[in-house]
This record gives C-alpha cells, sequence and structure tokens, in this order.
C-alpha cells in the first residue's frame, strides 16, 4: 500500500508487529489493532455513549494511539464530549458498525468499543463510568468501582 493510495486512511501505516488486540467492523471493511496493552477497561454509560450505541452503557478499552493502526473505509462524527472538547467516535461506512473514539481530551487515547473486538471475552472491566446517567436497567452484576462522571 502506498502513501498515495486514497483508500489508506489510518493515522500511521498499519503496523507490521504482532498484535496485542484486533478488531473489524461487521462485513469487515474495517479492521483495527493496538500493539499496545490496554491502559484502562471501563463501561461508559454517559448519554453521549448511550446514542452513540443504542444502549444503556459501553463497554471500553483505551490504548494508546501511538500503537494503534486501522485500515477501510471508516468515517467519523464528531460532537462535543463530557469534556466540553470534541469527540471523534470511528465507525464503518459501509455498515455503519461502531468502533472506536479518538477524543481530544486525551489526544494521547484511543478507546475501542469492545465489542468489535475479535476476542471481546478477554475484556475484564475494572470500572464503571458516569452512573449517575445509567438507567437502571443497565446496572451490571460485575464488581466494578463506579463513577458519578470520570474517576478523579
Ligand atoms: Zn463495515
Ligand atoms: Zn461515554
Amino acid at each position: 500500500m502506498s502513501a498515495s493510495d486514497p483508500k489508506r486512511t489510518s493515522l500511521s501505516t498499519y503496523a507490521v508487529e504482532a498484535p496485542m488486540f484486533e478488531g473489524q467492523c461487521l462485513c469487515g471493511a474495517v479492521q483495527y489493532q493496538s500493539t499496545g496493552p490496554a491502559l484502562f477497561s471501563v463501561i461508559c454509560h454517559c448519554r453521549d455513549c448511550q446514542r452513540a450505541s443504542g444502549t444503556g452503557g459501553v463497554p471500553v478499552m483505551g490504548v494508546s494511539r501511538s500503537s494503534f493502526s486501522f485500515r477501510g473505509p471508516a468515517k467519523h462524527s464528531r460532537v462535543c464530549g463530557g469534556s466540553g472538547l470534541p469527540s471523534d467516535r470511528y465507525f464503518c461506512s459501509e455498515c455503519g458498525c461502531l468502533l472506536f473514539g479518538m477524543p481530544s481530551a486525551y489526544p494521547d487515547l484511543v478507546s475501542i468499543y469492545v465489542g468489535s473486538l475479535n476476542d471481546s471475552a478477554s475484556f475484564s472491566p475494572t470500572d464503571a463510568l458516569f452512573i449517575a446517567q445509567r438507567p437502571r436497567w443497565a446496572t451490571l452484576s460485575l464488581p466494578l468501582a463506579e463513577h458519578e462522571g470520570l474517576p478523579t
């Protein structure tokens, strides 16, 4: 794949190192990987995540942006996040599957939406965020540290 390839939409060259995590959209057109470890594993119950996903909370794994790459026709939508700064949510332009996010408030992070991982079973969340916005029916029977908003 050359640098002038118009289909190349990743931020960096798609890594050739062995990935620690890989994922893809529903139709397979967009694939991503992280060569670095999970920095945090949470369930986010903020209203934006609820709307973006159609669920009561989104399982999110944070990885370093430098370890992350993707390929394929990903598009993003930008809304102002809870931080007051824009937050970009990436999805497949073919099938619409929500894949990962890049919040401006945390420029070194990519938040992977865990359901799109090839191995989502290995995800082990530790914290629930924005429980003040969590609907009662989305409470999980997991021993999670709970935070009204973001952890302080
Ligand atoms: Zn797709
Ligand atoms: Zn959220």
